[in-house]
């Protein structure tokens, strides 16, 4: 491995000082797991590395908001997260997702901006944090701004991340009436990277689905919003029949990839069938809770 700089500079503001140039060989680091591997398979070579652990004081907090929803600090690990008591009342789904990503090793190094800014169609959180509606705040050397998790990413392992503009926050709104359920089907280990995301969201009213989210990831080269299924379930009844219909259209309508974790016809089979159970482990979870 080549040497390099690493600084750690004590606020977000001189951080994106730091990375605003020209020079792609400069990065962020947060919990460096991504960025480790890149480094040691020698696909990435940095010239400097600007570690974020100095600011995880003001931004590795998770706090409720005054709306019913969550502030996520980018720095706060993915273990901090998964036992936040504030995430578990708010948005349980987002808990659920974490017991089956990585490993309890990779969860406590892992930072929530790192898992969003990496851009890896196979991550878990970025399906489950926009099926509940979630955002980002973001400080760059032009300001900040808000994007939604839906619209963050702009092909395979790229994101809508201008040079120097980091991750300061994940906002989820609340999730009043709202039910959501996340399923990750691995086609190798069980703790496996997904060969199919999918989160879904439903918003009811009785039996009646008065909105609907749903997610895929993983099967596509990047996190895809599947309107016409929620097109499909909005208005409908929240039933089987509903379902299958909904899952019908995701599965004609999303576009998957071939990798090694399957062909491209296979994961359709899969958005087909997990869509499906997705959307039906929402009931569940409404009933037995
Ligand atoms: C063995 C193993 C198994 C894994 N399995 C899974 C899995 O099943 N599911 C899953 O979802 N993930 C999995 N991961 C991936 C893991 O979740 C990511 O590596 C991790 O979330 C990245 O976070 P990090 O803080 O380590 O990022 P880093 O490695 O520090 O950074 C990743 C990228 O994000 C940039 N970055 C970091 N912080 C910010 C910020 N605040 N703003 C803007 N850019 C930033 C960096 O410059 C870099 O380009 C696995 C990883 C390993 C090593």
């Amino acid at each position: 491995m080549r040497g390099f700089e690493f600084v750690q500079p004590k606020s977000l503001g001189e951080a994106v000082a730091l990375l605003d140039t020209d020079d792609p060989t400069v990065r962020a680091h947060s919990g460096g797991t991504a960025l480790m591997l890149m480094m040691k398979t020698g696909v990435f070579a940095p010239s400097l590395l600007v570690g974020l652990q100095a600011v995880e004081e003001r931004h590795g907090q998770i706090e409720a908001t005054m709306d019913g929803g969550l502030r996520i600090g980018a720095m706060a690990s993915l273990t901090t997260v998964e036992h936040s008591a504030d995430v578990a009342r708010v948005a349980p789904v987002v808990v659920r997702a974490m017991k089956r990503l990585a490993n309890t090793r990779v969860r406590n190094v892992a930072r929530m901006g790192g898992n969003l800014a990496h851009g890896d169609p196979h991550m878990d959180l970025p399906p489950v944090l926009s099926a509940l509606r979630g955002e980002v705040s973001t400080l760059g050397p032009k300001g900040s701004r808000r994007i939604a998790i839906e619209n963050l990413f702009a092909g395979y392992y790229e994101t809508v991340l201008q040079r120097g503009e980091l991750i300061a926050d994940v906002i989820i709104p609340s999730q009043a009436g709202w039910s959501s359920a996340y399923l990750k089907c691995t086609t190798k280990t069980s703790d496996d990277w997904p060969a199919l995301g999918v989160a879904a969201s439903l918003h009811l009213n009785g039996d009646r689905i008065v909105d609907a989210r749903v997610m895929i990831s993983a099967a596509t080269d990047k996190l895809t919003r599947v309107a016409g299924a929620e097109a499909e379930l909005r208005g409908g009844k929240a039933d089987a029949a509903t379902f299958a219909r909904a899952a019908e259209v995701a599965a004609i309508g999303v576009e998957t990839i071939d990798d090694a974790r399957g062909s491209a016809i296979y994961k359709t089979e899969l958005v087909r069938v997990y869509v499906r159970r997705a959307l039906a482990e929402i009931m569940t979870g409404r009933s037995s809770t």
